[in-house]
């Protein structure tokens, strides 16, 4: 499989058209920003790393029969994917109070929620990704109320999955983001599910293992990424 054409590059990856209509190939970069772009870097052998747990995390959910854009890890960097006509709507999924949750509502960090509480923002920089309803992504045409019955039910069952596979490796499972999109009538999970878009604290310490030591500069990011890297694939 060969990349033609650069369809799109992002803040931690390209996509490529491929010689094959209906297949992209993302590539995951090192490149890190917080804060939507206000804060920028690298995190060294990042694109590897999220790479491998995100394909890791993908096949998982496959063989619980939640659909993905996977087809198959390509090489280091190079994730080969379904090409989705993806939806505006990122999906946060809640465990645990942490990041806007605790500034818009005022629960302490730490806080364990006593059901998960899914969220819809949507999927634009240029208005800084804003918390929306489901009438605000019907009026803006984005999906469907049906649609966003999938995606929400969708996120509940990917966060059972996650949420007891990071478990058993010691990790908590405190947020995370989803991105999903249409392919030949379907929906389909798409996107990463890495540190950069999950928060993860370890079991017994609640260190925090994930995006937020480069949010906020508490030192040690590649090392709790690769931590993070080991115990995903620490049973295969
Ligand atoms: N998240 C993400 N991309 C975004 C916004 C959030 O991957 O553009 C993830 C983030 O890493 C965290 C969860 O979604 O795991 C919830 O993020 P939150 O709303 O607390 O926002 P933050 O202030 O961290 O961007």
């Amino acid at each position: 499989m060969k990349k033609t054409t650069q369809l799109y590059e992002g803040k931690a990856k390209k996509v490529f058209l491929t010689d094959e209509s209906n297949l992209v190939i993302q590539e995951f970069k090192d490149d890190a920003t917080a804060f939507n772009n206000k804060k920028k870097g690298t995190i060294a052998d990042k694109g590897v790393v999220n790479n491998a747990i995100s394909c890791k995390l993908f096949t998982l959910l496959e063989s619980e029969g939640i659909h993905t854009h996977l087809v198959e890890k390509l090489s280091d960097r190079d994730m080969l994917c379904r090409h989705l006509d993806i939806i505006k709507v990122e999906v946060v999924v809640r465990n645990i109070a942490a990041g806007s949750l605790v500034k818009r509502y005022g629960f302490a960090e730490g806080t364990v929620l006593a059901k998960p509480i899914v969220e819809l923002y949507l999927k634009d920089d240029d208005l800084d990704d804003p918390l929306m309803n489901e009438s605000h992504a019907v009026a803006l045409g984005i999906a469907t109320l049906e649609e966003l019955e999938v995606l929400k039910n969708r996120a509940e069952a990917i966060n059972a999955v996650l949420k007891k596979f990071f478990a058993d490796r010691k990790l908590k499972l405190v947020d995370f983001k989803l991105e999903f999109g249409r392919h030949n009538g379907e929906i389909l999970l798409g996107d990463e599910i890495s540190p950069d878009t999950c928060r993860l604290w370890d079991l017994e310490t609640n260190e925090k293992l994930d995006k937020d030591r480069f949010r906020f500069d508490l030192g040690g990011v590649e090392d709790a990424y690769s931590e993070v890297q080991r115990r995903v694939l620490e049973l295969d």
